[in-house]
């Protein structure tokens, strides 16, 4: 384990995520270490010490009533915001429940745009209290403003409404006092919860001159530490103590007191408070702020689209995609820069977007892509200038990765050489460039991914070659448009799956005449293979010798969905046939070896590849067809009773069984790696994140050593080019957290590489001066 003074932020480090959390006030650690070291008394305690710890926390719900304007009513302290959240719902739901209100069909009523706390929070409570509401979404426009017609409609009917002043995502606020009407007008009794989390020390707060009944706050995300909170309750709201027990809180909310938290947030109240303090900025600085990161983006990224509208947005939250990158690709990029961003999509292979956009009716990219940059309300130009010089330096990264577009950057000393995978959704896109010729081809292409393709072929120059894919699922129509897109040449030139009608014939291991196009001094030959689907194909990339394409010259197949790695492609979809599968399968172990490459269109478990000889490991049934000894009626019969133990059949999801692969890759950690290095010469330090996170922050030594860039992407071009002769060398891959680094473990050590390692946690996680 690391020791805890060994944890520390990355050098010249920009955090630009202070939605999330936001750091901690010099003077709010002061607060909070002086109460731990001298005023530590319980303030229950009637000793003197305990009263000096009582005073200390009347004093900062006095201030609390100060900044939020709360002159009337409860003011308690909470773990936090969500604690708060539960607290209302509780308390108006149990009270609903006993007034018995006479509603037939009782509504609950939250934000579409709410932070996940409250809608889950009364879904929860909805159920355990068996209160049997319908909780309902509030639809909100295209600029996230909540559909005033909506709560018109089903106030009436509501037993608590919930919403936001400011959203976490895209900064948007709403009009409070437009709201209040609304609601008011309609249902002058249902209980109200506002969460103010994000507005605290942003929007000036006047609480008790409005008919909010509940207001949760969240310390963390105003400069004081995690874990303090606070609720404001309305004199005449209904409550119910979330936590029960010794009567704190006059008994609100039992349990000892935070008071080191407690001290911190006063602290910070008190500078917010204080108008000659100049820690807080003003709203117009803020603005100055985000006026100065927009142009910056918008200089670095051409192609920006803003989310939202900042006519009605905090100043301090911009979130914004870029056509063609994904949230992805501009987290890992400006990670690698130091810079700390959060992705409005989870940053997993299967893309999810973020609800917040969609809830809005952004484009599906839109939400795909989302960004979200925050800074706060204390923080300093020189900050602003530090983040913006850092974006600038990220970007030229990603330029000369060609991921976007220059005009200036000279890109024909880079560029890939080889195949390359991108996953969407665990689908894979093959591409691969002949770099000598600066040709290229692309096989199962994701619609999602054809930004990324283009603005490659664009920014390189090459030469497109063919635009394939493996088969098509009657769903996917729209590949079609995709090739006719992508094709300069008209569409009369090239059938239904992107194959050029100008080709030759090259014969394979078993004589068989199959067509081929040519890429540099190697071919593309297609060997028709259905079963998953009618139309299935094979591509074999390989090098030809008088037209003949032997076994042992083949790199690559892309076999599509006939094998994948742990299984084989399901055939109860349209147009599938296990007959056909099975003499597909003995046709290809003719035309390969058993140590050839497969490259599959789906990749569940982050393998990359997978080889005959592995599959008929993992498989027994595929070497009882290889080898004869399963009848075709036999495997029909397996088959149609192992697809149908499977999910439903969904494009994205399930083109055959996930399966699983658990192999135990040894670990260097990450205070263990310099010394690793210098007790073995021969150890390769593998950095697998991608190019333009390599490039983004100057610094590939460790240890003394160089290390060496070979991206997660690129791992199965490595495989084909390394497999023998590197017995000797320890291989230590590492990327930023330790999940790709264990993913390219992972797939080496499957591949016959001996003495592998990955170094759990990575670069976050190790120590560079
Ligand atoms: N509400 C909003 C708008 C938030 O942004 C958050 C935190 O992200 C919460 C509630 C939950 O706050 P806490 O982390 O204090 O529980």
């Amino acid at each position: 384990m690391l020791a805890l003074r060994d944890i520390q932020p990355q050098k010249n480090e920009v955090y630009l995520d202070n939605n999330a959390t936001t750091p901690v006030l010099p003077q709010a650690i002061e607060a909070s270490t002086h109460t731990m070291q001298l005023c530590y008394g319980n303030p229950s305690s009637s000793h003197i010490t305990g009263i000096k710890a009582k005073y200390i926390l009347e004093t900062t719900r006095d201030l609390t009533r100060q900044v939020i304007g709360a002159k009337t009513g409860q003011v308690m302290f909470t773990s936090g915001a969500t604690e708060g959240i539960q607290t209302a719902i509780i308390s108006s739901l149990i009270a609903a429940k006993h007034q018995q209100k006479s509603i037939e069909n009782p509504v609950l009523l939250y934000g579409a745009t709410e932070h996940k706390a409250v809608p889950e929070s009364l879904k929860h409570w909805n159920k355990m209290l068996d209160i049997g509401a319908q909780v309902l979404a509030i639809p909100v426009d295209e600029r996230g403003i909540l559909d005033m017609t909506f709560i018109a409609e089903h106030v009436p009917n509501a037993l608590m409404i919930c919403t936001m002043i400011a959203n976490n995502e895209t900064g948007v606020y709403q009009d409070l006092a437009l709201l209040e009407q609304t609601i008011r007008q309609h249902n002058s009794d249902v209980y109200w919860m506002v969460d103010c989390v994000q507005a605290l020390g942003k929007i000036q707060l006047s609480i008790s001159d409005t008919s909010i009944d509940y207001a949760p706050f969240s310390g963390h995300k105003l400069y004081a530490p995690k874990g303090i909170g606070i609720l404001y309750v309305r004199e005449s709201a209904p409550f119910t103590p979330f936590i029960a027990g010794g009567g704190q809180e006059s008994g609100l909310r039992s349990g000892t007191e935070n008071l080191p938290g407690i001290a911190a947030l006063q602290a910070v109240l008190a500078l917010l408070n204080d108008e000659q303090d100049d820690t807080f900025k003003s709203h117009e600085q803020l603005e100055k702020y985000r006026e100065q990161l927009v142009q910056t983006l918008t200089k670095a990224f051409p192609a920006i689209v803003f989310n939202h509208d900042f006519t009605c947005s905090l100043p301090t939250t911009i979130n914004f995609s870029v056509k063609g990158l994904s949230s992805k690709d501009i987290m890992d990029l400006f990670d690698a820069a130091h810079i700390r961003v959060s992705a409005g999509s989870a940053c997993s292979s299967k893309v999810t977007g973020s609800f917040v956009l969609d809830a809005m009716g952004k484009p599906k990219w839109q939400s795909n892509s989302a960004i979200r940059m925050s800074f706060g309300p204390a923080t300093s130009q020189q900050e602003i200038d530090d983040a913006c010089h850092a974006i600038e330096q990220a970007v030229k990264a990603l330029k000369s990765s060609c991921l976007i577009l220059s005009d200036t950057a000279d890109n024909s000393a880079i560029g890939v050489d080889g195949l390359q995978q991108w996953l969407y959704d665990n689908g894979c896109t093959w591409c691969y460039v002949d770099k000598a010729t600066k040709q290229c081809f692309v096989i199962d292409l994701a619609p999602e991914l054809v930004a990324k393709f283009e603005t490659l072929v664009e920014c390189q120059g090459y030469e497109v070659v063919a635009v394939l894919t493996t088969h098509i699922h009657q769903a996917n129509e729209a590949h079609q448009n995709m090739i006719q897109t992508l094709w300069q040449n008209d569409s009369s030139s090239y059938d239904v799956l992107g194959w050029p009608q100008n080709t030759r014939l090259v014969s394979l291991e078993n004589e068989l005449a199959v067509e081929a196009i040519t890429i540099g001094n190697k071919v593309i030959a297609r060997l028709p293979l259905p079963g998953h689907t009618e139309n299935s194909v094979a591509y074999l990339l390989g090098r030809a010798d008088n037209q003949q394409l032997k076994a042992v010259d083949i790199e690559f197949v892309f076999v599509g969905d006939l094998i994948q790695i742990n299984g084989l492609g399901r055939c109860d979809v349209q147009d599938g046939d296990a007959s056909s599968l099975y003499r597909s399968l003995q046709l290809l172990n003719q035309v390969i070896t058993e140590q050839t490459l497969l490259c599959p269109a789906h990749d569940y478990l982050q393998l990359f590849n997978t080889t005959l000889a592995l599959e008929m490991q993992s498989q027994p049934m595929l070497k009882q067809i290889i080898d004869g000894e399963i009848s075709e009626q036999a495997f029909i019969e397996y088959k149609n009773k192992a697809d149908e133990q499977l999910p439903p059949a969904d494009y994205h999801q399930y083109c055959g069984p996930v399966g699983s692969f658990n192999n135990i890759i040894e670990t260097v950690h990450p205070n263990q790696l310099v010394k690793f290095i210098s007790d073995s010469p021969n150890t390769v330090v593998v950095d697998v994140r991608e190019p333009h996170e390599y490039d983004a922050y100057p610094d590939s030594t460790i240890g003394g050593k160089t290390m060496v860039n070979i991206p997660l992407s690129q791992i199965t071009q490595f495989v084909q080019r390394n497999k023998s002769g590197q017995a000797d060398n320890r291989y230590v891959c590492i990327c930023r957290s330790g999940k790709r680094s264990e993913a390219a473990a992972k797939t080496l050590q499957r591949n016959n590489f001996t003495h592998i390692y990955h170094v759990p946690g990575g670069f976050a996680l190790l120590n560079k001066s």
